[in-house]
Parts: C-alpha cells; sequence; structure tokens
C-alpha cells in the first residue's frame, strides 16, 4: 500500500513536471523573441537559455514514460529487453500497479501479440518481464494456428494495433515431442499441424526435438505472413511477425526467425 501511494506520488510529481515543461517550451520562442526585440542582458539570456534546455530535457524525459512503441523493431526490442532482465534475474515487474489497472481499464493497446504454447512453464508476460495491457497472448499447445488462432490474431492486429507478432516455440515442447514419437493420439488436430511444419523443412522429422520446434515456429510465422489480413497490414508496414524459441532452464528467448 505504502508502496503503492509512493508510486502514486512519483507519477504524479512526473506528470505536473511534464506540464511545467511544456508550459517552458511553449514560452521559448516567444521569450527567445522578447531578448531579441528588447535586448535583454547577456546573464539573463544566459538564465532563459539553460532553463529552456533543463525543460526540454525535463519534457523529453516524462515524455518517454508514456513512450508506446509502435514499430515493430522497437516492440521486439522490448520484448528483448525484458527477457534478458529476467534471464540476469533483475526483473522490474513494469504496468502492475493500481494506476496501470485503472490506466487499461477502459482500453487495451498491447505492443505485441504472442502466438505461444499453453505449456505452463512458458508464460510470456513473465519470461518477457512485462505487465497488464502489454502482451496480446494467444495460447495453444504446439503454438500452432487454425482459424480460430488467426482470428484472434488478427483482432489484435486490426483493433488493438499491435505492431508486432512474435511466435515462441519452446525447448522439450510435449507436443512437438508427442508427433516425433508418433504418440498423437489426443491431440491429432494440433499434431496434424505440427507434421505438416516439420515436413515443410528436409531433414527436420530425422533431426533433433529442438531442430523441430524451430521448424514449427518457421511454419508458424510463415502461416501468419502469408495470411491476407495480416499480408495487408504487413505492407502497409503497421505490422512483422517473428518467431524465437525458449530455453527451460536459462529463460532464454532465442530469436530463429527475425522480422523481414
Ligand atoms: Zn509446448
Amino acid at each position: 500500500m505504502k508502496t503503492l501511494t509512493i508510486t502514486t506520488i512519483s507519477r504524479g510529481i512526473e506528470r505536473v513536471q511534464e506540464k511545467v515543461s511544456f508550459v517552458f517550451l511553449c514560452a521559448f520562442m516567444p521569450l527567445r523573441l522578447c531578448v531579441e526585440f528588447f535586448h535583454i542582458p547577456s546573464r539573463t539570456r544566459f538564465f532563459l537559455f539553460f532553463l529552456s534546455l533543463f525543460s526540454l530535457c525535463n519534457f523529453l524525459e516524462a515524455g518517454d514514460i508514456q513512450t508506446f512503441p509502435k514499430e515493430a523493431k522497437e516492440s521486439l526490442s522490448k520484448l528483448l529487453q525484458g527477457n534478458d532482465r529476467y534471464v540476469k534475474e533483475l526483473l522490474v515487474h513494469p504496468n502492475r500497479s493500481q494506476e496501470r489497472r485503472e490506466e487499461v481499464s477502459q482500453a487495451q493497446y498491447p505492443f505485441a501479440v504472442i502466438v505461444g504454447c499453453s505449456d505452463s512453464r512458458v508464460s510470456p508476460i513473465i519470461v518477457f518481464d512485462q505487465g497488464l495491457g502489454d502482451l496480446f497472448e494467444v495460447r495453444v499447445a504446439g503454438n500452432v494456428v487454425g482459424p480460430i488462432e488467426i482470428a484472434s490474431v488478427e483482432y489484435a492486429a486490426l483493433h488493438l494495433h499491435s505492431s508486432l507478432i512474435f511466435v515462441m516455440g519452446h525447448e522439450n515442447c510435449g507436443a512437438v515431442k508427442a508427433v516425433l514419437a508418433n504418440q498423437t493420439q489426443d491431440i491429432e488436430p494440433i499434431a496434424e499441424r505440427i507434421q505438416a511444419a516439420i515436413n515443410a523443412i528436409p531433414g527436420a522429422g530425422k533431426g533433433s526435438l529442438e531442430m523441430a520446434v524451430k521448424a514449427n515456429v518457421i511454419a508458424t510465422v510463415k502461416q501468419l505472413r502469408e495470411n491476407p489480413g495480416i499480408a495487408k497490414l504487413i505492407k502497409e508496414n503497421k505490422i512483422r511477425v517473428a518467431g524465437g524459441y525458449y530455453h527451460l532452464e536459462t529463460g532464454k528467448v532465442e530469436l530463429c526467425c527475425d522480422l523481414l
């Protein structure tokens, strides 16, 4: 409760700083003109110059708190930075405050869509160190996509304006392992898609489990990129699709399908 209050006060101060800085910025040009016209002494000019510079820095810094990564590259970088914090155990647990709850209560603008496996060890919010309203998750065993999953991804891409779709497979995935072992009786609709993905890459079915998981990620990325609705957004430069492989022990997400 105490932390929450401090955070709220701190954010309040930042917002006041931002507004004050904005006013100074707006006043900078008229002040500059006054200096020229009325020949204000050099010491006062010096003071005004630094006051404006300070306001500019303050404004940019305060504005950065609200910065939303609109570009796919920035979104991918934000994901990987979060994963780096997770790997190094330097978690910051962003966007989990009362203020954030209020902020996202009326609308959500997740910067990335994660298409991941339902596996309990691969929670995107945790492995990317993100918070409420940051990630739109579509999770199904084996991170495959059928019509329902694609419709979910399209919804986020079209209506929530996410700039990145990230497909994430993982080490020791039970669904992919079952396909390689030909024990798919309980997961037939999923297995069919995984099998097709493995078949699409020569040698993937006879290689390691890791190779098959990566082949499955690549196939899902390709499938999403070729979906007409998503392809249109890619063409308009509004979204990109990438893929990665999560290492269970280290927590590291390795890129296996970069942005185009
Ligand atoms: Zn899995």
